[in-house]
């Protein structure tokens, strides 16, 4: 842990992060690879929204490209026209946009190189590095052999490359059914490495792409595509996850026996967040299934679900920032990712008071009618935010649950007989409790020490308890959205037994519809953010708020795990 703590330390000093790819690159620079420069990409296939795993190749990305004053691209990899849509690449720029990675108006598609990549393929073919295969997808896979043995060679894979140039051309003109045909890389059958087996480079898919259209009925694989993209766009610095350090002999291999510029391939861990899952298509099916309403849902570990449910930005850049990189995968706890939120909106969000589950208290002494007006502070952490008045009438509301008639051991809130802080009011003591026929506590009669009230110095009165409130006219009506973690287990996508659907918490979501917040709060937009005392952080959710009720999101409580196990 004190490794981390250093690296947020060195950020906030302006230095750069220690770890192994800026230990590289700087040795790059140094013997003037590329000339000193640094240029890096993200590059998403827009075939889903965002996640957090996203976030943190993104704040990677472009941190180095910021911090070695070179360039960062955004591009889009949108090889596949079956699973992509235009929805996932606004959705894509949006999210990047957010997390404040500069890409400069540089928003890149794969799908503008196909000519060029066709080229190249034709290049290979002409050098015997190609071929077009007939086999269907099930041979393929029967002659591809195992990690042990060796596979076997197509009977199409001696064509003339006459041949070769004739049926690519013909695939390409769309003379050829889905699956019929596919053009494979000649390389070698008995590679220890599976992925050197002649793998595919094209196939024949006859479907619209939401950028070129019908223009296309071939489409480059991920695998001979990705490393032309980064050639294409002078990438210096490759960087993706440990699962490609695998497929690096091939991008090698291609832009070696085509003679292009070569960028270098760095692989690190992938973020794993705990009680949550990552995968685009477990994601999507979470959606597709109702599991949860729709991307965006503030549970989700999506950027736009982060962003509805109060996140901002420099929490998840700072988050990004503290785990660091690593060459080994790890599960990282998602008290972490609550632990850089709270930071973070303990500085700067405005502290209001909220009662989520009201009890009606009636001030014997207080005049009916009158309201009188009492300071508060807009944030104790920051006195430029200065302070506004609170409402004190007759008739208050505090929490259900700050009352009780049976009060544990340390209890210090409100019993029969009692006294309590009203925060920023008065001492107030419980006289009377009022139930229904159920036995079921539904008003209390309280009185205040007028002497008592808060910063008026008149009384040295003290009691152990100060607790939240609202005036019951003079508050408004909103509704809060409690939210729980996704899933009852820490890595539900490892779980051998069970399907991850099964592993879902299903109270995740709590609604309280009648909650009491004091009138500051009237004014309040979508996305602002608020720390409702005692009760958490939250924002105004984007989706269901209304003119007439506002609907707050809780981002986060306040009891925080983390910091707590960082002292222990
Ligand atoms: P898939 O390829 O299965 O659709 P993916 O999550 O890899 O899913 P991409 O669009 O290929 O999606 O990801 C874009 C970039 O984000 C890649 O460079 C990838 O390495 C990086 N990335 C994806 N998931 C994570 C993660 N959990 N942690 C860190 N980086 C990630
Ligand atoms: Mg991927």
């Amino acid at each position: 842990m004190s490794d981390n703590t250093n690296s947020t330390e060195n950020k906030l000093n302006g230095n750069r992060p220690k770890n192994f790819i800026y230990e590289i690159i700087d040795k790059d620079i140094e013997i003037n690879k590329w000339g000193g420069r640094v240029h890096t990409r993200f590059p998403p296939e827009p075939n889903g929204y965002l996640h957090i795993g996203h976030a943190k190749s993104i704040c990677l990305n472009y941190g180095i490209a910021r911090d070695y004053n070179g360039k960062f691209n955004l591009r889009f990899d949108d090889t596949n026209p079956t699973k992509e849509e235009q929805e996932y690449v606004d959705s894509i720029i949006e999210d990047v946009k957010w997390l404040k990675a500069d890409f400069e108006n540089r928003i890149l598609f794969a799908s503008d190189y196909f000519e060029q990549m066709y080229e190249w393929a034709v290049k290979l073919i002409k050098k015997g590095k190609a071929y077009v295969d007939d086999l269907k997808l099930d041979e393929m896979r029967d002659h591809r052999g195992t990690v042990t043995e060796a596979g076997k060679e197509s009977p199409f894979r001696n064509r003339s490359i006459e041949e070769n140039l004739d049926l690519f051309e013909r695939m390409r003109k769309g003379e050829f059914k889905n699956g019929e045909k596919v053009l494979r890389a000649k390389i070698d059958m008995s590679s220890p490495n599976m992925l050197m087996r002649d793998p595919v480079m094209y196939r024949i898919i006859h479907s619209s792409h939401h950028r070129t259209g019908d223009d296309w009925c071939i489409y480059p694989t991920y695998d001979w595509a990705h490393g032309l993209e980064d050639s294409i766009e002078g990438i210096t610095h490759s960087i993706c996850t440990l699962e490609f350090e695998v497929h690096r002999p091939l991008y090698d291999w291609f832009l070696d026996e085509l003679e292009i510029y070569h960028p270098q391939q760095i692989e690190f861990a992938r973020l794993n967040l705990s009680y949550t899952v990552m995968s685009k298509r477990k994601l999507l099916e979470l959606v597709q299934e109702s599991f949860v309403d729709g991307w965006d849902d503030p549970r989700m570990p999506t950027i736009s679900g982060l962003r509805r449910r109060g996140f901002t930005p420099e929490s998840i850049i700072n988050f990004a920032e503290i785990v660091g990189v690593a060459k080994r995968d790890a599960m990282t706890d998602i008290a972490l990712l609550e632990y850089a939120i709270r930071e973070d909106l303990n500085k700067r969000a405005q502290r209001v008071m909220v009662v989520l589950k009201p009890l009606k208290v009636i001030i014997t002494n207080f005049d009916e009618g009158k309201i009188e007006e009492l300071e508060a502070l807009n944030n104790p952490e920051d006195p430029s935010m200065g302070k506004r008045t609170v409402p004190f009438t007759k008739e208050i509301y505090i929490e259900q649950a700050d009352f009780s008639e049976n009060p544990p051991k340390g209890y210090h809130r409100l019993v029969p007989g009692g006294e309590v802080r009203l925060r920023y009011a008065y001492i107030i003591k419980c006289d009377q409790v009022i139930k229904n026929e159920k036995g079921e506590v539904i008003e209390l009669y309280c009185s205040i020490d007028p002497d008592s009230k808060s910063g008026s110095g008149k009384s040295t009165k003290k009691v152990k308890g100060t607790i939240h409130w609202v005036s019951a006219d003079q508050s408004v009506e909103i509704e809060a959205r409690l939210y729980d973690r996704l899933f009852i287990v820490e890595d539900p996508a490892g779980e051998k037994e069970k399907d991850y659907r099964e592993l879902i918490n299903k109270n995740s979501l709590e609604i309280i519809s009648g909650a009491k917040a004091e009138p500051f709060v009237k004014s309040a937009k979508a996305g602002d953010r608020f720390q409702f005392e005692r009760n958490g952080y939250f924002c105004v959710d984007s989706k269901y708020s209304t003119e007439s009720k506002l609907v707050f999101n809780r981002t986060v409580t306040l009891k925080d795990t983390w910091a707590k196990s960082l002292k222990q």
